[in-house]
């Protein structure tokens, strides 16, 4: 059986992984380095400087082989021990994982649920902290699952004057949204390259603030290995990782952080902003209706409740037989409900109205009546013409 080709027409258009710009691509396809090298400890310590501002910190960050869940679990593992409590906030599907995999690792979890779609308020976290002691509280910066971000900065306010450190899981969010670490008390956040950092998957980051290194130099946390931040800080002093790194991802978030310098850190949140926007207006004149709480939508990752009489699955499966188009459904209580399509990676407005016309189209064969242009038109009605 000959290998599988790489399709010719292949639009990725998912919340992560995301489409990868060519440059990332090309930086990534040259000759492999020696992970004990000059060359590729200069790589190391040119990401560390070109990160920092991206997470808003002067604190270690630290390097992983692995998908974004590795090092959700290695926040955890470094942090707890059995019998503690921690304590995830959920309005979604990752906050549930956070707390799957702490329950796992014999963590003691209490759970602080918000409903779907729905922020996290930090006054009802101020209130369940007030006379509980937790190891740590668990948040997601941009929930994927909801299309919807937390505001860290007021949650950072009130878990800063507990014990407790503040674990912040920004994997859909960082590089797309703003993250300010230091600033927002925010004691390890944990990432991976696949979604706002433009990268293809495989490599994940974790920052650590001075408040959470007191707690993992300490001896009574769960046994761990591979994933012992102990040791990673060690290594990241000479600029390498305890293990074989993954060098060849490390050179393209080296040139994706270059990109995202070049254009500014403030344009690049400013561009996710108004083009999920435009996705919104369009979306919203074929009758979807916007997910998730008004003041909270995600720049990054657009959630749409379908139109009562279509099922999501069939537009999924439509965008990608007709028009080689993936976006996402939705793998939990909103299946069949809810469509997710990711503003992040290398897209642009062209992407955006391309999305629009071929989700018109598939919307209008699923028996919607829909005035043809009426997504792009929507979308391409920005706010700041209509002032003139
Ligand atoms: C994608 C994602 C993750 C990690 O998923 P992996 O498949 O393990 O990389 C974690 N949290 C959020 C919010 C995500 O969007």
């Amino acid at each position: 059986m000959p290998p599988p080709r790489h399709p010719q027409h292949y639009r990725l258009r998912l919340p992560g992984p995301v489409a990868v710009p060519t440059r990332v691509l090309q930086a990534t396809a040259v000759p492999v380095l020696n992970h004990r090298g000059p060359e590729f400890r200069a790589i190391v310590a040119a990401v560390e400087q070109r990160i920092r501002p991206v997470i808003g910190t002067e604190n270690p960050v630290l390097f992983f082989a692995s998908s974004g869940t590795g090092v959700m679990e290695a926040s955890l593992v470094n942090i707890g021990s059995p019998g503690e409590f921690v304590l995830v906030c959920v309005n979604g599907q990752f906050g549930a994982r956070f707390s799957a995999i702490a329950r796992s690792l014999g963590i003691k979890v209490e759970e602080l649920e918000f409903e779907w779609g729905t922020a996290i308020r930090a006054d009802v976290l101020a209130e369940r902290l007030c006379g509980r002691e937790y190891r740590a509280v668990v948040v997601v910066h941009n929930e994927s699952s909801t299309g919807v971000t937390a505001n860290i900065e007021a949650i950072g306010r009130v878990v800063r004057e507990t014990n407790a450190l503040l674990i912040v899981d920004s994997v859909s969010g960082l590089g797309g949204i703003p993250m300010r670490q230091d600033e927002w008390s925010v004691d390890i956040l944990v990432s991976a390259s696949q979604k706002a950092l433009m990268c293809p998957p495989g490599l994940a980051l974790a920052s650590l603030s001075t408040k959470a290194l007191k707690v993992i130099q300490r001896n009574d946390r769960f046994s761990r290995f591979y994933w012992d931040f102990r040791k990673a800080l060690v290594s990241i002093d000479s600029h390498e990782t305890p293990f074989t790194a993954p060098v060849s991802l490390m050179a393209g978030l080296l040139e994706s952080l270059q990109i995202i310098h070049e254009e500014g850190l403030h344009a690049v949140f400013a561009r996710h902003n108004k083009l999920a926007m435009a996705f919104r207006r369009g979306a919203v004149a074929l009758g979807f209706t916007l997910y998730g709480q008004a003041d909270s939508l995600s720049p990054t990752v657009v959630a749409l409740r379908v139109p009562a009489q279509i099922n999501g699955g069939d537009i999924v499966r439509r965008l990608y037989t007709h028009h080689h188009t993936i976006i996402a459904g939705s793998r939990n209580k909103l299946e069949g409900q809810v469509i997710r399509v990711g503003t992040m990676g290398d897209f642009d407005l062209n992407d955006v109205l391309t999305d629009l016309s071929y989700l018109e189209e598939t919307v209008q064969q699923l028996g919607v009546r829909v005035n043809r242009g009426s997504a792009v038109t929507a979308a391409l009605s920005f706010p700041e013409e209509k002032e003139n």
